[in-house]
């Protein structure tokens, strides 16, 4: 927790301190909002790094898609080989300290409402704090999603989520079914693999691309995701878009090994493993598995917004640029569109531009 102890009244509450939650942190303190009196993050974490500091172990910065520097402090690069739960949480802490940013934690948010006289009041496990204003960062890790299928409950073995994923040696000798896919599903495959067999199970036929992608490519993807978020729909996942890369070292030894050899997902699961019904084109069959590995994503993690009805029908929520439509005071940044590392820069420093319009147009302009 800070040592400077921070107003309960404030312009601006950030909840979450991940990228989207530091990068709104900077964007504010350069369009002028005091710290503590003028806006405070509140972060649920015990230390910094986000859902950084949750990862697995041997995902290093050479094989993410690459954690793009946050702004104003450049990210000391490395050469690959730093394992991301160690060294994005460092980079955190020290952009945290760097800009002495007003950072409050361990602070959970339980709810937001609107107050009699039409501020947000956010209520916490460490007590209230009334603003003018919220954006919500909290990212989607503590939403891991896991399907449901028949036969769930009556599995012997272990199933778990990525987010429970440390290594591929509590696989050692078994067989994993590994259920979706994104690219934490291919990732994940090319290294249990290496220890234990493997099936890949995808909801859909995976679309390949062994072309760069580029940034037309990301644009086009996340205008995508953009127009589903002004509709009120549920994001889906930039991939579900963009198909998965065969541009890495790492993915390409997992094709040329067969492990990527997708089945469709089965029918049933069994206490001993999984189970395709016969079709037209194959006999059923069946897979004996010790574990069930559910690569399947996440969901935003915004069940605390629940009493102020941003939902629309369409399960999402219905969006402006970064923030809800008809409520210009509430930001969803690290949402939908701006859901990566560069994402979340653009669309917190947005947020604070906006804010700074609408709350506070006295102050000056950063030059
Ligand atoms: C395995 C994996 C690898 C990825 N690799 C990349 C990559 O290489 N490049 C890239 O651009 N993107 C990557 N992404 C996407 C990535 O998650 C985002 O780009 C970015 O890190 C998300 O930042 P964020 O601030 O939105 O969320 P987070 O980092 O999850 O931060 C949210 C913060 O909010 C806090 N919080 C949540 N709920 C509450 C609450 N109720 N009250 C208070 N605090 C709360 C959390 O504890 C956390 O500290 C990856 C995602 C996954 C799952």
């Amino acid at each position: 927790m800070s040592s400077t102890p921070a107003p309960r009244d404030v312009d601006v509450v950030v909840i979450g301190a991940g990228q989207a939650g530091l990068s709104t942190a900077y964007g504010l303190l350069r369009q002028g909002f005091p710290p503590h009196t003028g806006f405070v993050v509140l972060d649920a974490e015990a230390a910094p790094g986000g859902a950084w500091q949750h990862r697995w172990d041997s995902l290093t910065l050479g094989t993410t898609h690459r954690v793009h520097d946050l702004p104003g402090l450049p990210f000391v690069p490395d050469d690959g080989t730093a394992p991301a739960v160690e060294a994005v949480p460092t980079y955190f802490a020290e952009y945290e300290r760097h800009f002495d940013l007003p950072v409050l934690r361990p602070v959970r948010v339980r709810a937001v409402r609107r107050t009699a006289d039409d501020r947000f009041r956010v209520e916490s496990d460490a007590g209230t704090w009334t603003a003018r204003a919220v954006v919500n960062a909290t990212g989607t890790w503590t939403r891991p999603f896991v399907p449901r299928y028949p036969g769930q409950e009556t599995f012997h073995g272990r199933q778990l989520h990525t987010v429970d994923y440390r290594s591929p040696e509590a696989f050692r000798g078994q067989h994993v079914v590994v259920v979706g896919g994104g690219s934490s599903a291919t990732q994940l495959l090319g290294e249990i693999s290496r220890v234990a067999s493997t099936t890949w199970v995808t909801r859909r036929v995976p679309v390949w691309r062994d072309d760069e992608f580029d940034e037309d490519a990301g644009r086009a993807a996340v205008a995508l995701v953009e127009e589903a978020v002004r509709e009120g729909r549920r994001p889906g996942s930039v991939v579900g878009v963009t198909g998965l890369s065969t541009n890495t070292p790492y993915i390409r030894d997992a094709l040329d090994r067969g492990v990527l050899d997708r089945l469709p997902m089965f029918d049933r699961i069994t206490p001993d493993g999984v189970e395709w019904d016969a079709t037209d084109t194959s006999p059923a069959r069946s897979v004996r598995a010790d574990a069930i590995l559910w690569a399947t994503g996440f969901r935003a993690a915004v069940g605390h917004l629940a009493p102020l009805q941003l939902r629309s029908p369409g399960g999402g929520i219905r969006m402006d640029g970064t923030s809800v439509a008809g409520e210009p005071r509430i930001h969803l940044v690290g949402y939908g569109p701006s859901a990566s590392t560069i994402g979340a820069n653009r669309a917190g420093q947005s947020a604070a531009r906006q804010l700074r319009r609408l709350l506070r147009p006295e102050l000056a302009r950063p030059a």
